[in-house]
């Protein structure tokens, strides 16, 4: 994001109050590495060169970094900014900042979605789909810029194995990673050293809600910071909409209605599930929907 949070109008999807960003130094992408990682990039610079030259660039950097932003969204710290310009001296090594609220990136796995949130130069995994998905996430790490090293959290919404189906690989690649699932549901879980959390617990951000019925240890992630829900298999993406639980999987459906009902007293511009597609803007106002019709 931009600088100056009075006039730049954009970061009126983020219910944040001024100040409260974190203090993370977005991370400074080579673009040559950044280029040789991965082909996409040529695509993702396309776009960010515009929105960045919207927001002005830094009077620090050299001419010709048309991709740089002043990464520092607080407005008052211009540190971050120098060592860009140390970054830029070779004209073609310009620098991409991710941005400090964080990235979200789907990696769709078929009948199953896995998701990863890179937020300054840690990356969080949520889910890890069937055997056989670790390169598939793996690449979407790199989509946005880090790589497995910078993976410090893997999250499993619950023990289903087309969640956790790639847990122990993930983990191999993922080194300096922990891995998190509900407390109800981690003894369902094998092959991987996993840690309980219950709701309320806080990692990397986010926020957990415990969403039991599909399984009893269901957990929901909220992040404030990106105004995403994470619902895993506790809601479902249909038509472009949200639906419930799937009954046929899902053996305490009044429970899976409860949960849902307090997933609605969150905000949240979009919701991401393990099956279907993602609810991008106005996600809570569809749960909240959906929760007064259970
Ligand atoms: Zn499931
Ligand atoms: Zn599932």
């Amino acid at each position: 994001m931009c600088g100056n949070h009075d006039t730049s109008g954009h970061s009126h999807h983020l219910s944040l109050p001024v100040g409260r960003a974190p203090r993370i130094p977005p991370r400074q992408l080579h673009r040559r590495a950044f280029l040789g990682q991965f082909g996409r990039g040529v695509t993702a610079l396309a776009v960010l060169g515009p929105v960045a030259a919207a927001c002005g660039s830094s009077p620090d950097e050299t001419a010709g970094s048309s991709t740089t932003a002043a990464p520092d969204v607080s407005g008052t710290n211009g540190d971050t900014s120098s060592g860009a310009t140390s970054s830029t001296t070779v004209p073609e090594e310009t620098t991409v900042p991710i941005s400090p609220e964080g990235t979200w990136a789907r990696a769709n796995l078929g009948n199953v979605s896995a998701y990863v949130l890179a937020r300054g130069n840690e990356a969080a995994i949520v889910d890890t789909g069937n055997p056989g998905s670790a390169e598939a996430i793996g690449q979407t790490v790199v989509d946005l810029g880090l790589n497995y090293s910078d993976v410090k959290h893997v999250i499993l919404t619950h023990f289903h194995g087309d969640h956790v189906g790639s847990i122990g690989a993930v983990l191999d690649a993922a080194q300096n990673a922990q891995a998190y699932a509900g407390e109800l549901d981690v003894d369902s879980i094998n092959g991987a050293d996993v840690t309980p959390v219950s709701d309320g617990t806080d990692i990397f951000g986010l926020q957990v809600i415990h969403t039991p019925g599909h399984t009893r240890g269901h957990i929901s992630l909220w992040d404030e910071l990106t105004s995403v829900l994470v619902a895993g298999d506790s809601m479902n993406g249909t038509d472009g909409g949200v639906s419930g639980a799937n009954p046929q999987y899902t053996p305490d459906m009044p429970e899976a209605a409860q949960s849902i009902l307090r997933m609605a007293e969150f905000t949240f511009d979009t919701v991401y599930f393990g099956h279907g597609e993602p609810v991008i803007g106005g996600a809570d106002a569809a749960v909240r929907d959906l929760a007064a019709q259970l």
